[in-house]
């Protein structure tokens, strides 16, 4: 055709996501399916965005995969590290990004960036559940909410109250703790952002002064009580693109057209 198709697909540990774009700059197609590798997630995120752009499989010039499932992902050209990806996507949606923090429901990372948007420097944790999305799920479980309403009921927080376990495991004993003290819910969720927060913060400083703008992407940036509270910390503000969960399949997707066009 007159101008190239890519699709970039992210198939995390708990959720999928696609988009296809236009010469690797107009997003023309996206989805996201809350169940990651191994799920229907990967088949069905990537049926919805063809339908969605209205075209065929074979239409597609070039297909990457990235994400904690990506290797058994078989329509992908090759796959890519979501560190690369991330850096990629975030640039595209923010790019005045220089730190870009993502948590999604297994990991968390700190990425630098250079001012083109290439990778610098990245920590990761993907050793300890405290401080991903997971947490915050199993969290919300045993304070009897939904996952996506712990930042708004956050918000209504009147008194500062620490969850000081470092494990995931040993924190959730506390937090049922702190209910049967009638501590309520709003306290112990913002107790829960703190948490989650101060440990993302470690990995940001442990790459140096911080490279202004940050940026957060995955699903974990959709909660607006780990971000308030990640800026309390650091110090600075944080920029949430709408598109943060987006950000690797983006990137992915970029990559692609730089593939075909050796940019
Ligand atoms: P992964 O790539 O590891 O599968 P994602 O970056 O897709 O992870 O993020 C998944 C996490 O994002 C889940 O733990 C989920 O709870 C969280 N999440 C997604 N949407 C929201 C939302 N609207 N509010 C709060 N958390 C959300």
């Amino acid at each position: 055709g007159i101008y190239m198709l890519t699709l970039g697909i992210d198939i995390g540990s708990t959720a999928s996501k696609a988009v296809i774009m236009r010469d690797g700059t107009e997003l023309i197609a996206e989805s996201i399916v809350p169940v990651g590798t191994g799920t229907r997630g990967p088949r069905e995120v990537f049926q919805n965005v063809l339908n969605q752009a209205g075209i065929y499989e074979n239409q597609i010039d070039r297909i990457l995969a990235t994400g904690y499932g990506r290797m058994g992902f078989k329509q992908a050209a090759r796959e890519i590290s979501e560190i690369s990806c991330h850096a990629r996507g975030v640039h595209y949606l923010v790019p005045t990004a220089g730190t870009i923090i993502d948590i999604g429901g297994q990991d968390a990372k700190a990425i630098r960036v250079d001012a083109d948007g290439r990778l610098d420097d990245f920590i990761m944790n993907d050793k300890c559940a405290a401080g991903t999305g997971r947490f915050l799920e199993v969290m919300s479980r045993v304070l009897d909410i939904r996952v996506e309403d712990m930042g708004e009921v956050s918000r209504h927080s009147t008194k500062e109250l620490s969850i000081s376990s470092t494990c995931a495991v040993f924190a959730e004993s506390e937090v049922i703790s702190r209910m049967s003290n009638n501590e309520t819910v709003e306290d112990i969720a913002a107790g829960i952002h703190r948490s989650v927060a101060k440990k993302t913060a470690s990995l940001v400083t442990r790459m140096g002064p911080i490279r202004k703008d940050v940026v957060m992407s995955g699903g974990v940036a959709h909660n607006s009580g780990v971000v308030k509270a990640l800026e309390d910390i650091l110090k600075c503000s944080i920029i949430v693109p709408d598109k943060c969960q987006l950000a690797g399949a983006i990137g992915a997707a970029i990559i692609a057209y730089e593939d075909l066009t050796n940019k």
